[in-house]
């Protein structure tokens, strides 16, 4: 389960920068997830709280916002988004394309005490 892996590393962002903070408490996390990364938002936020038992995020609420896919054609230069994984430009059916968004995985910010 990847996810659990994901949630340790943002477990240790959060208490990395709770701690240079000095916050008492990490009530709130803001996530910014990709779609591409493939991250199931429910089995995330259950990693999250198991791993946070114990610390000073023990209890933070996990705001988590999806970043769609979008891809620019490198062919006619035309962004879209990407639908269904079909990595082909919908104006002139290029399959020379880059992802421009949904590779994130960040925390945004913080909400401490
Ligand atoms: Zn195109």
């Amino acid at each position: 389960m990847h996810e659990m892996a994901i949630a340790q590393g943002i477990l240790d962002i959060v208490l990395k920068t709770a701690a240079e903070n000095k916050a008492r408490k990490v009530t709130g996390v803001k996530l910014l997830i990709g779609q591409m990364t493939q991250i199931e938002p429910e089995s995330l936020t259950f990693g999250f709280e198991a791993l946070a038992m114990g610390s000073i995020a023990e209890g933070a609420h996990l705001d988590i916002t999806t970043i769609p896919l979008v891809g620019e054609c490198n062919s006619c230069k035309q962004q879209f988004s990407i639908e269904k994984y079909c990595f082909l430009c919908p104006h002139c059916n290029s399959a020379n394309i880059a992802v421009v968004s949904g590779r994130e995985l960040a925390v945004d910010y913080l909400e401490v005490e």
